[in-house]
């Protein structure tokens, strides 16, 4: 049987209908997709090694016997940790697990067991172990291979030899034309020196020993081409998208100023030079006939509302409206206060719509924006219900966008006719990932807080110092300040934390009856928490304690202390936005980090990263390395394609260049028309829709 890329798996040789389920629960159902399944790392045979040899760094393969198996609780949580002891002949090492790959993973791990180990040796209190090595069974029938070999990741009961041996007789089986067409141009090929799809795909999955260094680190020419390919297509998305807006046509926002003028001179401070800047790219941008799409990206308090309220004064100038879309009540409240104070003075009239919003209320509110006499609409989704009609949207500023989805900035959108688009986001992304995430939007960057603020000092402790920062926090509300104390909500373990949450809530009660304390989570009603959090701001509640809800946006300039307990569970960046929480008033502000006792040593020096910085854009590089980006992408990479082998850290340069030959292309080829383009352009259409082609269409 002649195989072609889009055969069933089921079809090969020796697969069959339940290998082919096995398979296809992973995502894997033709043969492209094996061929795809790329090899998650590579095995130097030749360099096995004994235990008593090791050292730190080393990344080898060996041979052992497993002596036994362990399972430690960590901390209060219900994660466990899991270790493996081997030994060969020459000494003893350690397995260290802190995930299980998949459940019964270690229960096939008996004493005496023969297994292959494949990892990097790492050092932990003076001990050589390995974290999260390659454990597997040696297979009676698993072939001597002296040779370098590709490793895959597990499949539930398929080895990574079986996966091996499957790819390689599918590759044997397939014809020269099942491999397809080569799709990226020859001159892309040519210019940045990139293997053919085939060629790269038969080198990825049968290694070269020779340039066992480059596969190692994932760095052969096989990797550099496919890598470069993923990226391209994500870069060719944003490309066009990007040229779709720019031909779109929106309001011409230009008028002679004199709201903005007034707004700024009501104002009592001055506006600081990173603000002037990012208002002078908005106010050019809003000027033009083609609608903006601008992130303003900067630190928590470093003024980025204000800038996108001139945004919706110069718009109101034009007699256009504006809209302000926030992730939750609390904030769009926030902003409403905020709005009113700068902007009625002004002379624009600012309402507030949230889902809560009173029947009577919402009906004025409605018929007022219909008649054009609002100036500024704020609020939660409830915004981009249908019956929000506006009489003429100029500009939709969305706070925190990576909360909201693609589609949800969609449906605003279309309450306008090409509407201007501001966007801010207080979670400072790494320039590499603004890239590809937000490729293709223009970026302002505030990079400047306002003066006067002091900065936050920041100490990591472990869980054991906890009565000295509580006792600490008491000296700092006997001077009359407010504290927040933060429990993490980790979606796997959201009901846990939340009664850790309650109970911390309880016990502080009872230990400081003379404080007023209160508590804030996600699941409470939109009212309950507002209540909570206006007593808070008036200074009626003493201390806070609270999930992460608080962590967007809120403003309580009299809070100058913060405890976040198992500070190890969050994300750096997460801890950043939860930090910026305090340090928003005059008062010398502190934010104490506790650590659980069972954190590992990554975990611990990530976390005190935050003690040597206050700045957001050095923590979200830091953070990037050290977690990846999962953190940063959110929802919007939802709608983008997945990367199978690409890393965005690893492999910058990889994607420098991939975005530059996405963006020349479309730059010479504007609607993809020429012949040679042909494929490329059916394959962005068949990976991103008709959403994609908006652009070049
Ligand atoms: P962000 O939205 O970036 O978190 P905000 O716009 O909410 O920051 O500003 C934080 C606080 O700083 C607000 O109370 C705001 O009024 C104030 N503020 C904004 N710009 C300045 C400035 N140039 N000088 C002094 N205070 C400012
Ligand atoms: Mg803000």
């Amino acid at each position: 049987m002649v195989l072609r890329r889009d055969t069933s798996i089921q079809f090969l040789k020796g697969v069959g209908p339940k290998l082919g389920d096995l398979f296809a629960r992973k995502g894997l159902k033709t043969v492209q997709d094996l061929l795809e399944f790329y090899p998650r790392s590579y095995e130097d045979r030749r360099a096995a090694r004994q235990i008593a040899s090791l050292r730190a760094g080393d990344v080898v393969s060996l041979k052992a016997q497993v002596v036994n198996v362990q399972s430690l609780q960590m901390g209060k949580s219900s994660r466990k940790m899991y270790d493996v002891m081997i030994q060969d002949g020459s000494g003893r090492i350690r397995c260290k697990f802190f995930r299980v790959p998949y459940r019964g993973y270690f229960e096939r791990f008996t004493p005496g067991k023969e297994v292959r180990v494949v990892g990097k040796v790492t050092e932990y209190r003076g001990r050589l172990e390995f974290h999260h090595p390659d454990l597997k069974d040696i297979e009676p029938d698993e072939e001597v291979q002296d040779d370098l070999i590709p490793l895959y990741t597990e499949i539930e009961g398929l080895s990574t030899f079986k996966t091996q041996r499957l790819i390689q007789m599918a590759i044997s089986q397939m014809e020269d034309e099942s491999w397809g067409e080569e799709i990226l141009p020859p001159s892309i090929l040519k210019k940045y020196d990139l293997l053919t799809r085939k060629s790269a795909l038969l080198k990825i999955h049968k290694p070269e020993p020779d340039l066992v260094r480059d596969y190692l680190e994932l760095k052969s020419k096989a990797h550099r081409r496919i890598i470069f390919e993923e990226f391209f297509w994500l870069e060719l998305f944003l490309a066009s998208r990007r040229s779709g807006f720019k031909k779109e046509e929106a309001p011409v926002l230009k008028n002679d100023g004199h709201v903005r003028e007034k707004l700024i001179k009501s104002l009592p401070f001055q506006l600081t030079g990173a603000q002037q800047r990012a208002f002078e790219e908005i106010r050019k941008d809003l000027a033009k006939g083609s609608p903006m799409h601008r992130l303003v990206q900067g630190d928590v308090g470093s003024g980025k509302t204000l800038v996108c309220f001139l945004a919706a004064a110069t718009a109101a100038e034009s007699a256009y409206q504006s809209t302000l879309m926030a992730p939750t009540e609390i904030l769009s409240e926030q902003h409403y206060k905020t709005a009113k104070k700068f902007l009625e003075p002004a002379g624009l009239r600012v309402e507030l719509l949230m889902g809560t919003t009173k029947t009577a209320e919402r009906k004025r509110i409605l018929a007022a924006l219909a008649a054009g006499e609002v100036d500024l609409l704020i609020g939660t989704h409830a915004l981009i219900e249908d019956e929000v009609v506006f009489k003429n949207l100029g500009l939709v500023i969305i706070d925190e966008q990576h909360r909201f989805g693609v589609a949800q900035r969609g449906l605003l959108k279309e309450k306008g006719q090409s509407p201007h688009f501001l966007i801010m986001t207080a979670t400072p992304i790494p320039r590499t990932l603004a890239m590809t995430v937000y490729g293709d939007l223009d970026v302002s960057v505030i990079d400047e807080l306002p003066p006067g603020r002091s900065p936050i000092q920041t100490r990591v402790v472990f869980e054991n110092k906890k009565s000295q920062a509580l006792d600490f926090m008491l000296q700092q509300i006997q001077k009359g300040r407010q504290a927040y104390i933060v429990y993490p909500l980790v979606e796997e373990s959201e009901k846990i934390d939340l009664k850790d949450a309650m109970s911390e809530f309880e016990s502080l009660k009872v230990q400081f009856p003379q404080l007023k304390i209160d508590l804030l989570h996600g699941r409470m009603k939109g009212e309950a928490k507002d209540e909570v959090m206006n007593k808070f701001r008036a200074g009626e509640t003493q201390v806070l304690v609270s999930t992460t809800v608080i962590e967007v946006g809120v403003d309580v300039p009299n809070a100058n202390i913060m405890i976040i307990e198992h500070a190890e569970r969050f994300g750096l960046s997460q801890l950043h936005q939860l930090r910026g929480r305090v340090g928003r008033g005059e008062a010398k502000s502190f934010c104490i980090l506790m650590m659980g006792y069972a954190v590992s040593e990554e975990a611990r020096a990530r976390t005190q990263f935050m003690e040597k910085t206050t700045d957001g854009f050095q923590i979200a590089e830091f953070d990037l390395e050290m977690r990846g980006p999962g953190e940063f992408l959110g929802k919007r990479q939802s709608g983008l394609a997945g990367f199978k082998l690409a890393n965005l850290v690893r492999d910058i340069q990889i994607l420098q260049q991939a975005r530059e030959a996405a963006f020349d292309l479309l730059q010479n080829d504007p609607s993809l028309s020429k012949p040679e383009n042909k494929d490329l352009k059916e394959e962005l259409l068949r990976a991103h829709g008709p959403i994609a082609l908006a652009g070049i269409a």
